[in-house]
């Protein structure tokens, strides 16, 4: 069964994109592979967070992805600061890595100009430590967006680099993973583009939304006067509300909607009100789970541990072979 990575960031609520364009995929792909999801805490401190909120993020996260589907006992789901084989291992990629490709990558551009009063070396090493990530479970799929492919071409570099360094055929090269054909995209609520955290306020629904939030963001997404002529194509805002009900209402709902619209009969209000009640219908199982696990510490802590003990087996197993390979031997 082959291996599959991937790093899930230790910050912000989870949203109806990521839900519908990644962690539904996650929770199929547990079935059909061996499957490594961890809480990218170690990454988060290129930002500084405070130790409180540190925590707080990452208790977030785990309870947020296993409302949402992920099962511990069918995947390994960890924090990556519970497996410090990850740390050793980013020690020995650092050594073959070099500044002027890092500085290269275009996140780290991206980076600088983000935040230039703190380009701090971790910032630099963010493509080794992902790449630590990987390797370390000899994985060779990773599902991750075009956004990463850089940084996984990296990946496959560092591991290149050091079989061919060591004359060891022993990392396999990882590789982007597209688990379903079919790649939603959900649009946000701004009449714009996707839905997306840093997209602006009201712009993205969240699975730990309330109903009362729910109906007061979508109540106010963006709309048009309405169409003017039968059939017409719909402007971008209309048709990004139109995927919306695509995604979380029933095609029956979606056609009567879509058949006011071509006979220019549609308000706009009553589809707001109906796609509302059908992300409420969508997120509510999850919301209520959010809030059960959150309040159920001695869960948390045994998915943590459990999810602990067995990364870092197979880790455990990667740093033992690689001291092998590079030549460190017990006295
Ligand atoms: P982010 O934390 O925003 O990088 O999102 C994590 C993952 O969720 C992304 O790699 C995508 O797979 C998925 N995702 C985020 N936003 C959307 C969206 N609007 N539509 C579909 N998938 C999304």
């Amino acid at each position: 069964m082959e291996t599959v990575v991937s790093g899930i960031r230790s910050t912000g609520k989870l949203h109806l994109g990521n839900y519908y364009g990644a962690i539904q995929n996650f929770v199929k792909m547990q079935h059909e592979y061996n499957c490594f999801f961890f809480i990218a805490d170690w990454h988060s401190l290129t930002t500084h967070p405070t130790p409180s909120d540190l925590h707080s993020n990452v208790k977030q996260v785990l309870v947020e992805y296993l409302a949402a589907g992920l099962d511990p006992e069918k995947s390994t789901l960890y924090v990556q600061s519970d497996v410090p084989e990850t740390t050793e291992l980013y020690l020995y990629l650092n050594m073959n890595a070099y500044v002027g490709e890092l500085e290269r990558s275009t996140s780290f551009k991206d980076k600088i100009r983000a935040q230039p009063d703190n380009v701090n070396a971790g910032l630099l090493t963010y493509p080794v430590l992902m790449a630590a990530d990987i390797i370390l479970h000899r994985a060779t799929k990773v599902p991750v967006g075009k956004d990463q492919e850089q940084h996984l071409e990296m990946s496959r570099t560092f591991a290149n680099r050091f079989n061919r360094l060591y004359n060891h055929d022993y990392f396999p090269e990882p590789y982007a993973f597209n688990f379903s054909d079919n790649l939603v995209r959900i649009p946000g609520l701004d009449g714009k583009g996707k839905m997306g955290k840093s997209e602006g306020e009201g712009n993205a629904v969240y699975l730990s939304d309330s109903p009362e939030i729910i109906r007061k963001k979508v109540m106010k997404a963006v709309t048009d006067s309405g169409p003017t002529a039968e059939n017409q194509e719909k402007p971008v805002e209309i048709q990004n509300l139109f995927d919306l009900l695509k995604v979380v209402s029933t095609p029956d709902t979606y056609e009567h909607f879509d058949n006011l619209y071509n006979t220019c009969q549609i308000r706009y209000g009553d589809l707001k009100k109906q796609l509302a009640e059908d992300m409420i219908i969508a997120t509510t199982p999850i919301r209520n789970r959010i809030n059960d696990i959150s309040q159920d510490t001695s869960y948390l802590r045994q998915v943590a541990r459990h999810g602990a003990i067995k990364a870092r087996e197979s880790a455990s197993k990667t740093i033992r072979e690689v001291r092998e390979i590079i030549g460190f031997r017990s006295f």
